[in-house]
Order: C-alpha cells, then sequence, then structure tokens
C-alpha cells in the first residue's frame, strides 16, 4: 500500500493499492504489445498528441499545480511554472522531434551509408517526488515522440501525481499502453529489469538507487540514464554585479525549498566582497515568506516528508560543531525548516561536502580564480556551477576547468528543454533534453549500401 500525505499539515490524501506480479506483467506486456503499433505511428500523430497533452496542461494548470502542492509541499507559483514548463517541453518536443531523429548521412566508399534512429520498446522511468511533473515530462516527451513506450515507477510519497500523469495522457489520445504508471515499491524493479520486454531504464534521483538500479540493468545488458545528486557550487566574483547576483543566488539556493537536484549549494565568495555579499544575501533571504504552500505569495514552502528536513538539520548542525557560524535560521518545526545561512563554512564540512536537500547554505571565501575552481572542483558530485563575473574572458578561460556537465555564467543552473540535461562523476551520466537527449533510448542503426 502506498500513501499520499500532505507534508504541511499531516493529512492523508490518498491511499493506493499495489500491483500484484500477475498485474505487473501485464501491464508490461500490454506496453509491449503497443509498442509494436506506436513504433509505425508517424511523427505527425505523435507530435498532435503530445500538444494535445500541452494543450491539457495549459488549460488546466491549477488542478496539476494543487496536487503537486498538496502532495509535496511546494508553494502552489512554483507548482504552476512547474506544469506550464511540462506544457513547453510537450511543445518543444512536438516541434523538433522529427528533425532531431532525421537519419545522419555518412560519407563513406558505400554508395550510400547513414545511421537511423530507432525506438528501443519499453522504457521504464523510476523518478524523484521533487518535481513529480516535471521529472516523468522530460522522460516521457522524447521518448512517446520518439515511438518508445513508458512505465513509470514514482516515488512512492507522490502517487497521486503519477496518477494524473497517466489519465492526463490518456486523456489527450494516446492509444492504451503508450504510458502506464506502476504503483509500485522500489523492491519491484528488479522483476521489471529482469522482464526481456523492459529495454531500458532511467533513473533521476540518489546515489544509492541508482547503483542500485545500474547494476541490475547491467546484469541484463540494458541501457540506462542516471541523473542522480548535485553540489553546484555558486561562484560570486569580486567583479560581479552584486544587484542582479544576490537575487539569482537566492533564487537558485531557495527554489522549490531548496530541493533541486541543480540548485546552487556552496556559495563561494571572493574574499574582498565577501562581507559586503553576506549581508545582501541575507537581507534578501530574511524577505523570503515562509507559509502554508497553498498561498499565492508563499516562496518557502515545508520539506517534502519530515525525515528530509531532519537530515538539513543534522548537516547544519554537525557543520556548526565542525566551526561554521550560523548567519540566520537554523530552526526546524516538523516539515519546515527555516531558510538558514552559515559562513566559515570548509570542504570538510557536511554543509560542503555532501548534498543539501533543504533551504541550508554554506559560505566559503576564495581570494583567486585558482582557488575558486578547486573548491568547486573539491565535490563528488559534477551536475552543474555557476560562475558570476563582468570579465566574460575570464568565464571562458575558466569554463573548461570545472568538472561538470554544465557551466552557467551570471546565470543560476536550469534545465531548458533546448539544452543538454545531466551530469557526470556521481551526479550519473548520459543526457536528458535537447537532441541529445531523445536519442538516449533509440537504437543508431548503421546502414550500408554497396
Ligand atoms: P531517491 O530516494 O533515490 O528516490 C528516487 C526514486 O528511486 C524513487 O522512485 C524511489 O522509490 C526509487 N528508489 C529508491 N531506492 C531505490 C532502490 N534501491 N532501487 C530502485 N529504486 C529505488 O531520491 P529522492 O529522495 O526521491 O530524490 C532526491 C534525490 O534525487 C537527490 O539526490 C537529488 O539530487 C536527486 N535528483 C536528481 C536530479 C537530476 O536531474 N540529476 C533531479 C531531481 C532529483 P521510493 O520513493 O519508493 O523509495
Amino acid at each position: 500500500m502506498k500513501t499520499s500525505t500532505n507534508p504541511y499539515n499531516g493529512k492523508q490524501l490518498h491511499i493506493f493499492n499495489e500491483l500484484d506480479d500477475s498485474e505487473l506483467s501485464k501491464k508490461i506486456e500490454v506496453a509491449h504489445q503497443r509498442f509494436q503499433i506506436w513504433k509505425r505511428t508517424s511523427f505527425v500523430e505523435r507530435s498532435r498528441l503530445m500538444l494535445k497533452v500541452a494543450e491539457e496542461l495549459k488549460t488546466n494548470t491549477d488542478t496539476y499545480a494543487k496536487t503537486i502542492t498538496q502532495e509535496m509541499g511546494k508553494p502552489i507559483s512554483q507548482a504552476r511554472a512547474e506544469v506550464e514548463k511540462c506544457a513547453w517541453v510537450c511543445e518543444y518536443y512536438a516541434e523538433n522531434a522529427e528533425e532531431q531523429l532525421q537519419d545522419e548521412i555518412v560519407e563513406t566508399d558505400a554508395e550510400k551509408s547513414y545511421v537511423s534512429y530507432e525506438p528501443l520498446g519499453v522504457v521504464l522511468a523510476v523518478m524523484p517526488w521533487n518535481y513529480p511533473f516535471w521529472q516523468v515530462f522530460r522522460f516521457a516527451a522524447p521518448n512517446l515522440i520518439a515511438g518508445n513506450v513508458g512505465v513509470l515507477k514514482h516515488a512512492s510519497n507522490v502517487m497521486q501525481s503519477a496518477e494524473m500523469i497517466e489519465r492526463l495522457f490518456n486523456k489527450a489520445g494516446f492509444p492504451k499502453g503508450c504510458f502506464q504508471n506502476l504503483v509500485i515499491g522500489s523492491e519491484k524493479i528488479p522483476s521489471v529489469l529482469e522482464n526481456d520486454n523492459v529495454r531500458a531504464v532511467t533513473l533521476t534521483g540518489s546515489k544509492p538507487a541508482g547503483a542500485a538500479v545500474a547494476s541490475k540493468a547491467g546484469e541484463h545488458i540494458k541501457k540506462t540514464v542516471l541523473e542522480l545528486g548535485g553540489s553546484n557550487a555558486l561562484i560570486v566574483f569580486a567583479d560581479a554585479d552584486m544587484d542582479t547576483e544576490v537575487d539569482t543566488c537566492v533564487k537558485a539556493r531557495f527554489q522549490n525549498t531548496g530541493q533541486s537536484c541543480i540548485a546552487g549549494k556552496r556559495l563561494l565568495v571572493q574574499e574582498d566582497i565577501a562581507d559586503d555579499f553576506k549581508q545582501r544575501f541575507i537581507d534578501k533571504i530574511k524577505e523570503l515568506k515562509s507559509g502554508d504552500p497553498m498561498d499565492g505569495d508563499t516562496y518557502i514552502g515545508v520539506l517534502a516528508r519530515e525525515d528530509l528536513a531532519e537530515d538539513v538539520e543534522k548537516q547544519v548542525q554537525d557543520s556548526i560543531n565542525m566551526g561554521a557560524t550560523l548567519e540566520i535560521g537554523g530552526k526546524r518545526k516538523g516539515t519546515y525548516y527555516e531558510p538558514t545561512v552559515l559562513s566559515e563554512v570548509t570542504p570538510e564540512m557536511p554543509m560542503f561536502k555532501e548534498e543539501t536537500f533543504g533551504p541550508a547554505i554554506g559560505i566559503t571565501t576564495f581570494t583567486s580564480d585558482e582557488e575558486a575552481v578547486e573548491l568547486s572542483n573539491d565535490s563528488a558530485f559534477g551536475l552543474g556551477v555557476s560562475l558570476f563575473t563582468e570579465d566574460v574572458q575570464r568565464a571562458k578561460r575558466l569554463a573548461p576547468l570545472f568538472d561538470e556537465g554544465a557551466v552557467f555564467v551570471n546565470e543560476l543552473v536550469k534545465s531548458d528543454p533546448r539544452l543538454p540535461f545531466g551530469g557526470i562523476k556521481t551526479s550519473g551520466y548520459g543526457r536528458e533534453l535537447s537532441g541529445h537527449g531523445i536519442k538516449e533510448f533509440m537504437n543508431r542503426k548503421t546502414l550500408y549500401f554497396k
């Protein structure tokens, strides 16, 4: 049994019965049968249906947003933005997928040789709760348009969102079996991966979950994409435009109540401006409104579960015990954790070394470009980094030195359907979004005509 509980008021929202083994294998069989037909449908037809999905998301944004907010505590205005972004990714692939998957001619000694992109079949998506809609659409939009079919194992605490997404695809006219939600716990995933008809798996979540799923998939020689944790640095150089960049850094850390893989989690500030920047940063944080996530002007909601808030509390407290200074915040009440800033944070402290999945950030200072790069790279993760500087040449010179999936200059790291998204090191491998993402679960078939 899976339950969905509102983390703001503790009220139980829904109880879901889990699939038994025979129901589970039936759903995978339905997906496999659907794939035999779906892969032969035209891009025109698939795009038409995807645009219907976008339309539905835009028409009933509030309904979907409300479910997100109730299930995981995200402020409603941010939940609306999430739903709108899902519509965008559907529209983006409806417009671009056919061209992205065109045959690629390669000149060889053959009369004609080229690469064609063909869908693999049933793809399993194991998804987290932090963006309950976006994470799923980021997978589903490119894959369904490309001719794959999807089965979803969503995080246990957002099963209502998962069911809604399945209904949404059906309502838009996608044939039965193109996209199915599996109400199962993670202990059932090995059996899904053992099923011959499941051809690949994408997982967004933590390193332990990624390692467990990828090793099982490896046993069965199935392709994986892993989008795991991150601990992005926000690097503020002395010449940064402070008026703008304080706001950007606050947003980078505190949006989604700090529960984002690409959030800026380590604030590295050049020593000359550190005191001034810190003060402005803290002043800005004082303006963030905490409260009921259903209120339109709430910016800081609650964490999705109490144990997650406890984790952040412990990381902050342990760092203070190791010598960090508490500048603001630091208190927890149930699932709510105050926006928190620590200074004097060093690389061996949890606030620097570990991923912090909540509204807390540590400040570390640096003196030179080299030290900034070294501190940023001193992390097990490699999802992205933001540089704030008015010196474009410096940014260009430093960009190749970062061990990251993305470098953003004078902007927070963000996902955009037009750009590839993904990490290196323990942040995972493979890419989602753009023309790169849509090809991950395609057979790149070589054709050679002598
Ligand atoms: P999580 O505990 O790893 O859960 C993610 C998904 O994996 C859930 O569906 C979960 O199911 C499942 N799962 C957990 N353990 C598993 C196992 N041993 N075998 C198979 N499946 C397993 O992560 P989370 O707490 O939901 O999300 C937070 C993490 O996700 C953070 O580290 C964050 O940085 C990362 N994340 C990464 C990205 C990215 O794009 N790189 C985006 C968002 C989040 P249950 O819920 O049933 O346990």
